[in-house]
Formats: C-alpha cells, structure tokens, sequence
C-alpha cells in the first residue's frame, strides 16, 4: 500500500510518514535518505487520482499500510446493537450524520472567530447529500471544521457521548428487563450509519490542516485510518448501504428524509441531482432542499408541533418528544429569543452534581456553545433549549458570562419562562405534571435552598404525599382543606410514607384532624428549610421539639400548656434520664402520643433521624446528637412505670423497661439498634414473665 505525503510544511517526524504533495525543498530533502533505503520513491503525480496541481509527490511503501484499531468494548457494544437492528426506525441515521456535519459547521464557524485565517475564501458553509444508485452509496459532506486522523481514532472509536453512554446503561437494564425494544429508541450518532450501511468510509480534513485521513469499518470490531486526500476542509461519511437499503440512495426518499428531519438545520442542506438534458448529456447540480433558517427565529404560529418535536430530538437526541416548551422573543433594552423544552424523562446523569447542564448559546445565530450553564441555575438543570443573543459580544468567553449584565438579565427571564410554563403544565395537565414532579422534583426543590428570591414562585409547584389523601397534594390544596383552627402546615421528614404514617409522633395531630405532609427526600430537610410559611401559614415540623406548642397559638394550644407540666411523673422522668443518660439529651412528657408509649423528638434545630442515618452511611463524619425521648402520660405502660418507680425507686424491671422503650422508639423511627441482640433477649425475658 502506497502513502501518500501531504503538503509538508513541518519537519517528518515518527515511524510513519505521511504522503502528500511535496511543496518545498526542505521536506523534499528530508526524505531523501527514506528513498535512499528504498522505503519512499518518487513518483510524478499525474500518475495518481488527485485534483492537487500536477507537481512533484511523494509516494512511498509505508511499514504496515493502514493502521488498524479495535473500537473501545463500549463502542462494539453500540454497534452490534444497531447491527442487529434494534432500531424501529432506520430513517434517524440521516438526522444524526446530517447533525454531525451542522454541528462540524458551527464549530468552523465559532473557531473562525478568534482565527480568520481557518476560512478559505468565500467559504459558503453547506451540507451536502451526494446519492449514487448505481454505486450503492450516499455521501455527507461538509465543509465544517474536519477531524484530524487522531480525532477521526477518538470520536469515531470511542463512546464519548452522554447519548451512548446512557444507551450501555440502559441497555443492561433492558437485557434484565427484557424489554430491548426501549434501547432501540436511543440516539446513537454516528454509529447510526449502521443501521442502513455495511461499510462506511469517512474522509476528513480539519481546519488549518492539509492532511486528509479516511476512516473505515464495516462497524464490526476494528477500523482503519489511512492517509488520502481532499480538496477542501471538512468531512465526506460514504455510506456503503445495505443492499436491502438501496432506497436511501434515491432523491425523493433523502427529499422526504430532510423535509421531516433536518428542515430546521441552520445551513443549507444541498441534495445532488443529476438530470439528463435534451441532447442525452447528463448533467449534475445542487439544489437547497431545507429551510436553512434557524428555527427559533420563526415566530410561533409558522411553526408546527411536529417541527418543534423534531428540533428537540435534534437539540437533546431524546427519543420522545418533550413534556411541554416555551418560545419567547424578548425586546427591550436587550434583545434575545428563547426556545426552552422539558424533557420527560431524566437523563441518567441528572443526579450527579456534575452534570453538565445548561442551554446552548447563539449570539446572532452564530453557535457559541453547548451546555452554558450561566443562563440557568442548577436547580433548572434538566431544560434543554436555545438561546440567542443580539447583545452579546461573539467572543464571549466562560469568563465573560460570568459577570455579564446581559447574561444576568437573560437568566432571570429564563428562570422565569420555565416556572411559567410548569405553572401552566401543573393547571392544565395536573398528570403530566405529576409525572415531572416525580422525575425532576427533587431538582426543582434545590431551588428554595438556594434561590432565596424565587421561593413564592417555587412553593405552588411543590407536591408531598400526605396523611389523609393518596398521591400527591400540593400546599395550595393543603390550605384549602385545612380546617379553620389548624395553626400550621404540617409535615414529617423520613425514608418513606409507610415509615412514616406509623411514626408515634404524628399521632396527636391525626387524632385532631390535621393533615401531616410525608417529606420523603433527601433533599426535603435542606428544602423546606427556605420555605418557612406558605401563603400566611408557618411549616412546621412535626417531629421537632415542641412544634406543636409553637404553632399553636390558639385557646386551645395555651390551656394545653399550662396542662403539660405533670408533677406526678417527675420522679420517673429523673429515673429515665438517669438510665439513658448515655444515649438522649433529655426526658419529656410528650403531647404528640396517644396510642404509642414514647418515641424520641429532635432537638430544635437538630438534625432529622433520617437524614442523621443518611449521613452515616455515606461514613461521613457526624458528631453525636442526643435527641428527646417523650412519654406519653396516659399510656398504661408509663402508669405501669410510674408505680414501679415509687414501688422501688432504683428497681432493675424498671432499667430494663427503660431501655427497652428506648429501643422501641428506635425501632419505629427505622433507626437501627445498638444492641439488637440484647433487645431481643429483653423482650423474649418479658414473653416468658407474660401469663398466657
Ligand atoms: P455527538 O454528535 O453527539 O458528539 P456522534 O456519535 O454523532 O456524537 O459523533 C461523534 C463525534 O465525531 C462528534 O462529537 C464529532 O467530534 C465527530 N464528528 C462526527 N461527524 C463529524 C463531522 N461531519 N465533522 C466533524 N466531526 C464529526
Ligand atoms: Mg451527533
């Protein structure tokens, strides 16, 4: 196999040497001793298929022809899963190469910002689709930014996508689940060539480059990268098609494949067609067969649901449509449009603290980045979309973002659009919004944390599950049910709505009829910390210290009070506090309990048994915190405990009870045990003292 040495400017360097056309006398001269070993010959150039002015070339043997790679496992992975077809629908290839090259055209588009000279003069950035029926074949071309041949090795020979990445992850989910007929539905890229080719060849020559590399593979498990030759920056994909696929290479299939897909696509996309004129000469020529208008720039009414649909799948690569968008147009003092989506499902990274996020950034329709996250808080981190800027400098870097004025006010309308548009979702499609909720709700919830100023905005969209209604309740609802006396909104934090709804602590305000919120997120304890009151009502937590007597302010809570002081178990409450004395803070008679004898309260301020049991089992480093234990009063037990007490003030039966009411409230709270050996020794003793 011959190499060919491309226009070399720079010194030959490596074992391989790279062929081209040989332009100055110093690289000329460096090969010399490569021909005088009789590894390179000359040859004239006329001799090779080349558009390159006829001069003198290189050509030489080169050690081992093309070099061959084997993809990455991942990569193998993808690919035998769309060898075998497990898309429904093979169409998508289209979009996802003609994507590629849109996006290979803004990024020459965005480099040539800080670096003029990378366009060729009167570079008119298209994309181009080059059918050939008789040879089988159809060709992507661009004339975007290109790959070198170690770009060509990395993003065509590994799975760098989140898009792929997520196709593995749930692929061995699905391969449990059996239900591969989901993983077809994902986006693939590249790799979705494979669906209509059995060989793909890509020829591409990056920016500022001379060189040109083509990359094959019959997309089974090794790829071979070889010098060649183009004449302009940019890519060719040669799809190969399958013969069953043959269709693809015919103009009113690509027509109606465009049309459908890739319309909105901001460059023109240029179909080949050949026609054959009077004389029987047949001719070639290209005709714009998109709209090459950036979509979000049409106003609302041209636009069809569908065309949003698709332009989100393009935008995301998600496979369904989305849960719902907003398209705006601001004027004013600054100038900018925005196109937000809400996708329905998460991606699978969502929870992951550094998940890219962010919305992709234009400034005058030219692509500035992906993922800028300065236009959207954290909190906001599963919108997708665009915006586009008539303000912002086109150099704009990450820097710049930061303490922009401009960005900041297209943020604060951003924020604003999307909790618009889930209010709306949340009224008209209170399912639909149910089903957001329980995907992304504990990612909105983030935002009462931390932005203080869009907590209003924040709390009507919340959803808890609570102790009388099943599903889910919003405050709103909460309020309008509450009756007239109830001083508070209430809610539990814990692991779970069963956990929960046994919890001895709510047992007072279900007996009173109120309704307690089940807080059951991780981040609900750092939540509801920013939401102290809800449309005139305090939040209170009923499983803290005293919430109760807090909150209630009315005749009723102030004659309690004065009840609350029982002098008659002062003795009992010495004796409990001096047996636990190791493990809470304090011993209390309780007015929360009806039914159950104890349980233990957080102190105020305290940090929730649940989220205490969080933290330590991620090992982190917590100091001790003693919580309350309370007594019921009227409960036999305590009764039983109190005459005991005066029967023998230091009785062991007592010591034993204590501790064993001790673990009991661990228990029920779904704490573990200290000592579970020695608590059920405890209560196997009692079961024999029992007279059945
Ligand atoms: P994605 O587009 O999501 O990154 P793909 O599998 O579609 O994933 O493409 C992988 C990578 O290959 C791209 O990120 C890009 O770097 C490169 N690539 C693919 N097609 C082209 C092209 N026509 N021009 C330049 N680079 C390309
Ligand atoms: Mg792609």
């Amino acid at each position: 196999m011959l190499e060919l040495l491309p226009l070399c400017t720079g010194p030959i360097t490596g074992g391989r040497v790279h062929a081209g056309a040989l332009d100055t006398r110093e690289s000329m001269l460096n090969l010399v001793p490569l021909i005088l070993q009789g590894q390179a010959r000359l040859i004239p150039a006329f001799s090779i298929q080349s558009r390159f002015t006829p001069r003198r070339r290189i050509f030489m043997a080169s050690d081992s022809g093309p070099t061959t790679h084997k993809f990455q496992a991942e990569v193998s992975q993808v690919l035998s899963l769309v060898i075998n077809s497990l898309y429904s629908n093979k169409d998508v290839f289209l979009r996802e190469l003609i994507s590629n090259a849109a996006d290979a055209l803004d990024k020459l588009r965005f480099r040539a910002i800080q670096e003029p000279t990378l366009l060729a003069a009167g570079h008119a950035p298209k994309i181009r689709l080059i059918p050939d029926e008789k040879a089988g074949t159809l060709t992507i071309w661009d004339n975007g930014v290109g790959m070198s041949s170690e770009a060509l090795t990395k993003d065509l020979g590994t799975v760098a996508r989140s898009g792929s990445k997520a196709l593995i992850e749930e692929l061995k989910q699905a391969q449990k689940a059996h239900d591969l007929k989901l993983v077809g539905q994902f986006g693939v890229g590249f790799y979705s060539g494979y669906l209509v080719a059995d060989q793909i060849e890509v020829v591409s020559r990056a920016a500022g480059s001379s060189e040109a590399w083509k990359w094959s593979s019959d997309g089974k498990d090794s790829f071979t990268v070889e010098p060649t030759s183009r004449d302009e920056v940019g890519t060719s994909v040669i799809l190969h098609l399958k013969q069953e696929q043959a269709d693809y290479a015919r103009e009113w299939r690509i027509r109606e494949l465009v049309t459908r897909y890739s319309d909105f696509i901001s460059h023109p996309i240029e179909l080949c067609v050949k026609r054959t004129d009077k004389d029987g000469k047949e001719e070639e020529r290209y005709e714009a067969i998109n709209q090459a208008s950036a979509l979000w720039m049409r106003s609302e009414k041209e636009l069809s649901d569908e065309q949003y649909e698709e332009f989100y799948k393009h935008l995301t690569h998600d496979f369904e449509a989305p849960l719902g968008r907003t398209h705006f147009q601001v004027e004013g003092t600054q100038m900018f449009t925005g196109l937000l989506y809400l996708p329905k499902h998460p991606p699978f990274e969502l929870g992951n603290p550094t998940f890219k996020h962010g919305v992709r950034l234009y400034v005058r329709r030219v692509f500035i980045m992906d993922d800028c996250e300065e236009l959207l808080p954290k909190w906001l981190r599963f919108v997708r979309g665009v915006i586009d800027s008539d303000d912002l400098p086109l150099n704009v870097s990450r820097e710049l973002l930061q303490d922009s004025a401009i960005v900041r006010t297209i943020k604060k309308q951003v924020i604003k659009r999307v909790l618009d548009l889930l209010a709306k979702i949340a009224q008209d499609r209170p399912a639909d919004y149910l089903e957001f909720w329980e995907k992304f709700g504990a990612v909105l919830k983030e935002g009462l944390h931390f932005d203080a100023s869009y907590v209003d905005k924040i709390a009507p969209l919340l959803r808890y599950e609570s102790s009388t209604e099943p599903g889910f309740v919003s405050l709103a609802d909460y309020k309008k049910r509450m009756p007239e006396a109830q001083p508070a909104i209430y809610y539990a934090l814990g692991a779970s709505k069963a956990l929960l709804s046994a919890s001895p602590h709510l047992e007072a305000l279900k007996a009173r009829g109120h309704e307690v919120l089940y807080m059951t997120h991780g981040i609900d304890q750092w939540a509801i910390e920013g939401l102290r009151e809800f449309d005139g009502k305090p939040l209170v937590d009923a499983m803290q210290e005293q919430s109760e007597a807090d909150a209630d302010q009315s005749e009723a809570g102030k004659q309690k009070e004065e009840k609350t002081t029982h002098p008659e178990l002062a003795q009992l409450l010495a004796r409990c506090k001096e047996v636990l004395s190791d493990q809470v803070g304090d011993v209390r008679v309780s007015e929360r309990l009806t039914d159950s004898p104890v349980c233990l309260v957080v102190p105020k301020g305290g940090i929730p048994a649940h989220i205490e049991r969080l933290i330590r089992s991620h090992q982190q480093d917590l100091p001790e915190q003693k919580r309350i234990l309370e007594l019921n009063p009227t409960h036999p037990i305590v009764q039983q405990m109190k005459a005991e007490e005066a029967r023998q003030h230091d009785s062991a039966l007592l010591s034993e009870w204590i501790e064993l009411l001790y673990d009991q409230a661990l228990l029920v709270e779904g704490s573990p045990l200290p000592d579970p050996a020695r608590f059920a020794k405890r209560v196997t003793a009692l079961m024999q003292s029992a007279k059945v």
